[in-house]
């Protein structure tokens, strides 16, 4: 007899406030057998919060390959896998893509991948930045070290808008890096978005590093990096 495969759900959650979830994604959550969580912990807040029990399972960029063997043989054996992330879209600078790709290889055209699609950082900045939506490149986080000074360039002589993640701990080099490449290029900064202290930074780099300088407790947070080509 012939199991029917399970449904691997990619479930995009709150990236802040916990009001951001579709009904869609509150019922896929109640209904499948298991979440695959990249912090269990912070996923067991959002299920308090809408009264969900199913049963979690951390799954992150640690997972090892005997975990994500167990996870594949789950979807074969029939189980339903929600996999979400910390906040906003799973495998969006996030863990799962190669969940993703190696259960497709595994399992082939008989395995659902199916997107619940909800809040993501990139979009909702970009939706409130005013600035065109129509071409933008996605850069996720820039690299550390490699490739750094390369993308700085990249991004100054770019026709079309850039977007990038960036943490707490490197707003300020960042800042500096488009004051040395794009000065003269309009930034907008999404900073904790949908959260108590949600607020958009906008200007030329030099204005927006002054800015953060004169305000030092704003350089706390998560923030997203539009900046406009010349
Ligand atoms: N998967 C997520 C998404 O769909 O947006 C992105 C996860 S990535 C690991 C985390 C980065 O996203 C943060 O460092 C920050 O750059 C950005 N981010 C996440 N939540 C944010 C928020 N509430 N406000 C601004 N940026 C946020």
């Amino acid at each position: 007899m012939n199991l029917e495969m399970g449904t691997l759900y990619i479930v995009a959650t709150p990236i802040g406030n916990l009001e951001d979830i579709t009904l869609r994604a509150l019922r896929i959550l109640k209904e499948v057998d298991t979440i695959l969580c990249e912090d269990t912990r912070t996923t067991k807040v959002l299920l308090n919060r809408y009264d969900i029990h199913t049963k979690t399972l951390s799954y992150n960029a640690h997972a090892t390959d005997s975990k994500e063997s167990n996870i594949i043989q789950m979807l074969k054996e029939g189980k339903n896998l929600a996999l979400v992330s910390d906040a906003g879209t799973p495998c969006i600078s996030d863990p799962g893509v190669m969940l993703v790709y190696n259960a497709k290889k595994e399992l082939g055209t008989d395995l659902k991948v199916v997107p619940i699609p909800g809040p993501s950082a990139l979009v909702s900045a970009l939706s409130a930045s005013g600035v065109s939506s129509a071409e933008f490149v996605f850069l996720g986080f820039l690299p550390h070290k490699k490739g750094r000074e390369t993308l700085f360039k990249e991004i100054a002589n770019s026709k079309r808008v850039m977007i990038f993640y960036e943490s707490t701990h490197r707003i300020m080099k960042t800042l500096a890096s488009l004051i040395e490449h794009s000065p003269s290029s309009k930034i907008v900064i999404g900073r904790e978005l949908t959260k108590q202290f949600e607020q958009f930074v906008e200007g030329s780099p030099e204005e927006v590093l002054n800015y953060f300088t004169l305000n030092n407790d704003k350089q706390r947070g998560e923030f997203v990096v539009i900046v406009e080509p010349k």
